[in-house]
């Protein structure tokens, strides 16, 4: 791997360029020598080979530091630097053609304040210009991640398609261009000039890259690096058949030589262009000061991975034809455009190892430690590799150079090896095992059922990791939400340094712990120098200060608020406690269903699995999984040390609310004219009904509203009453009886109407 090396003054790009410098010592000629060899290298590889041995921003970088090289000893430019060139070569397996008019790269800008300068620079010398010129008008485009087309088009007809190559000469790919639909073989109308090259970018969509990539893990190879290399091979097949199964398509973004063209900017040329019947992006804007194509690119990197295709950056252009004459080009760049590049969102960096975690449901997964390396803005150095199959099926080893993506704020993502940089890694690169126990506690590991492909620690109750989880996740902001039990306070209770004994082997004791519990507890944490880890650790206490002779040691503010928490946790309502129990699949959505719709822990764990799965947002997968949850006696002494502990376990009801509905279980579908359905829900639990999801033998009524589907007829099938909102109205007020007619009858109590509705399908 090659150095982060930081792009200093003196770039051709933004910034004030240093002054020369005088003789360039033996070691700055060498560097660049170097970075010589190494830019060719790699622009080889990423043009010839479509295959990229480093991560764009590693190359942006190298490509930096040797214009700045450039910049400081001018005598060392020579004609065939990297720096001269536009990047790329013509390979012998295409025929080679010359274009008509040369093809440019861009000038790069990473920063926002390099691009302001350069727009001012670029504004100053248009100012300049003295011959009329209007003031700049920024042609503002996405930088499309694609391969560089040039199209030729004579009298309307396209006669040849060419890739950029090295500038002057490409490489004729008109077969394959011609099996892309969208790019026209005649151009449409009859005023286009006799004789134009149009330049844009071939691509493949977003969508369609992705799927390209699973489908070659599934056929067991490496997925591409990015959409650019995937245009790029897919485009540069020997056969065209083979690129018409592609997705490709394609954006034009500028033209070549023309004869006759009637247009005075691009812009306007983007117009005809269209008329002709040229895919034309249609995220194109003509801007007309700096803060408004600030403003675009803000815009665009928020919703980069919304678009059709991936982009890199922003390109802006001075619209205005003359105004691009008068400015020009270098020997590899037009003067009057620029790209911005957005921070890298995929990077390279060395995978150190492949560990395995235990998580909260004893799953066992595995995860790259890697190189820690900055990508999209945040410094990465752990990525999950989810099960062992997918370790698989990207191919990577422990040792390889990995392409590591985080797009936007997304998860860290290994996407595959490097795999022409395998061969030269030191230690040789080694395969990832699985392992057979759990490296928490020692127990075998094994699928949770035969054919699974995650493995599990069975040994729920005690293994420390997963009782970490647990804790940590009972502590989180859609559970308990106890902030003072963090990660770290997390490990300081359950997997500490000292002492021997955690205070939690269960999170049972949770509500029982005392200060005095917490007292002896030290962790393992790595030291820092002025914030950056040193590799070193040291054990420090926890909960507890470190105490002099003068001060003994004390629980710290952050311990006594833990403690203020979790007095506080005791409240909660009965559907965060479910939550916080780390039941598999009872999340926040179905807890909430639970607790509406029996309102007590105990008469959710008394329920049989089919009134369970009867509750709407329940259904059967939760239900069995609650019931195997409950079966577990170490599971029911949690739940009854909480209850001894304080903890509510029960949401409150409105004791003022007659309990007509007490042992009935009532249906709600469609819409009715005046209870939502949540509300309909609420009025039957606090007259002590219970809300169930579906209908069943066991359903006492069905309240339809209007559009009721088929819940209205698998009711009416099994013969269980139907009410509307007037008939759900009686049942609230008066009970069954009132429905009979005899509201507020008093006698005997009636018999359940579940009896009665038995009685009535097995007549
Ligand atoms: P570039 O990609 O930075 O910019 C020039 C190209 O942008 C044009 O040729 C054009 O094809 C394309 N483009 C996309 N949208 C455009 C639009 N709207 N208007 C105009 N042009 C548009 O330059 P380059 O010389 O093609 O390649 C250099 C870049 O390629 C480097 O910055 C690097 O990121 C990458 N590269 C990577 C490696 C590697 O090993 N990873 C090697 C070589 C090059």
């Amino acid at each position: 791997m090659s150095p982060h090396l930081t792009p200093g003054a003196g770039t051709t790009t933004g910034g004030t360029p240093k002054e020369p410098e005088s003789v360039p010592t033996e070691a700055v000629r060498e560097e660049y020598e170097t970075l010589v060899d190494l830019v060719r290298k790699y622009r080889f590889a990423y043009y010839q080979e479509d295959a990229p041995l480093v991560s764009d921003a590693e190359f942006d970088d190298l490509f930096r530091r040797l214009e700045e090289i450039e910049a400081l000893h001018p005598e060392l430019v020579a004609n065939d630097s990297p720096t001269q060139e536009v990047g790329g070569e013509v390979s012998a397996a295409f025929a080679a053609v010359e274009h008509l008019q040369r093809m440019y790269s861009l000038e790069d800008v990473f920063s926002l304040e390099e691009l302001e300068a350069w727009l001012a620079k670029a504004e100053a010398s248009i100012g300049k210009l003295g011959d009329g010129t209007p003031a700049a008008a920024w042609l503002t485009e996405l930088k499309i991640d694609g391969l560089a087309v040039n199209l030729l088009y004579r009298d309307g007809k396209l006669v040849r398609a060419a890739t950029r190559g090295d500038g002057t000469t490409g490489e004729d790919i008109t077969h394959n261009v011609l099996t892309i639909k969208e790019i026209p073989q005649q151009l449409q109308g009859g005023e286009f000039p006799a004789e134009m090259e149009i330049r844009g970018e071939v691509f493949i969509p977003s969508k369609a890259f992705s799927e390209f990539n699973e489908a070659l893990i599934e056929a067991g190879k490496a997925p591409l690096a990015n959409p650019r290399n995937a245009a790029a091979g897919s485009l540069r097949q020997k056969d065209p058949a083979e690129t018409a199964k592609r997705p490709l398509k394609m954006f034009v973004h500028g033209i070549g030589a023309r004869e006759g063209l009637q247009a005075r900017s691009q812009s306007e040329t983007y117009s005809l262009l269209k008329e002709w019947g040229l895919p034309v992006s249609p995220y194109s804007e003509v801007l007309g000061s700096p803060k408004e194509v600030l403003d675009f690119i803000k815009r665009y990197g928020d919703q980069r991975h919304k678009l059709l295709h991936e982009i890199d950056g922003i390109v802006i252009k001075v619209d205005d034809f003359a105004t691009q004459r008068a400015l020009g080009y270098t020997t590899r760049v037009p003067r009057w455009a620029v790209a911005y590049k957005y921070p890298p969102e995929e990077v390279h960096t060395k995978l150190l190892d492949i560990l395995v975690n235990v998580g909260r449901t004893g799953r066992v997964t595995p995860f790259g430690m890697m190189e820690p390396v900055k990508v999209a803005g945040s410094t990465v150095e752990m990525a999950t590799l989810h099960n062992q199959d997918v370790v698989k099926a990207k191919g990577v080893k422990i040792g390889d150079i990995v392409i590591l993506r985080k797009a936007g704020d997304v998860i860290p993502e290994i996407v595959g090896p490097v795999l022409a940089l395998r061969d030269q890694q030191d230690p040789p690169v080694r395969d990832f095992v699985m392992p057979t126990e759990c490296p928490s506690c020692g127990t075998p590991l094994a699928p949770a059922k035969e054919g699974d492909v995650d493995i599990r620690c069975p040994n729920a109750k005690s293994c420390p990791s997963q009782l970490r989880e647990r804790v940590f996740h009972l502590a989180g902001r859609g559970a308990f939400d106890i902030e003072a039990l963090g990660w770290e306070a997390a490990i300081a209770l359950t997997q500490p340094a000292e002492p021997e004994v955690p205070p939690l082997t269960s999170e049972a004791a949770l509500f029982d712990l005392t200060r005095e519990d917490l007292a002896g507890v030290r962790i393992r944490r790595e030291k820092r120098s002025k914030g950056v880890p040193t590799g070193e650790y040291e054990l420090v206490p926890y909960f507890y200060s470190k105490g002099t002779a003068k001060a003994p040691s004390k629980p710290t503010a952050t311990t006594e608020k833990l403690f203020k928490e979790l007095e506080k946790a005791k409240t909660q309502p009965l559907w965060r406690v479910l939550v916080a129990l780390s039941i598999r699949h009872v999340g926040p959505r179905a807890s909430r269903a639970l607790a509406t719709a029996f309102g007590t822990m105990d008469a959710i764990r008394q329920a049989s699995e089919e009134d369970l799965a009867h509750v709407d947002g329940v259904g059967p997968t939760i239900a069995a999984a609650l019931k195997e949850w409950f079966a577990e006696d170490w599971h029911q002494e949690i739940v009854d040390r909480w209850a001894a502990a304080g903890v509510r376990m029960a949401d409150e009801r409105d004791d003022s609310m007659p309990r007509t509905l007490e042992g009935l279980t009532v249906v709600v579908t469609g819409s009715l004219p005046n209870f939502s359905r949540d509300e309909a829900k609420e009025a039957i639990l606090v007259r002590g009904g219970k809300a169930a999801g579906s209908v069943s033998k066991n359903t006492s009524y069905l309240v339809a509203g209007e559009s009721a589907g088929t819940k209205l007829d698998k009711a009416e099938q099994l013969g269980v009453p139907v009410l509307d909102e007037d008939g759900f109205r009686t049942l609230l007020t008066g009970g069954p009886a009132a429905l009979e007619g005899g509201a507020e009858a008093e006698g005997p109590e009636p018999a359940a109407p579940s009896e009665h509705i038995d009685a009535e399908v097995t007549a």
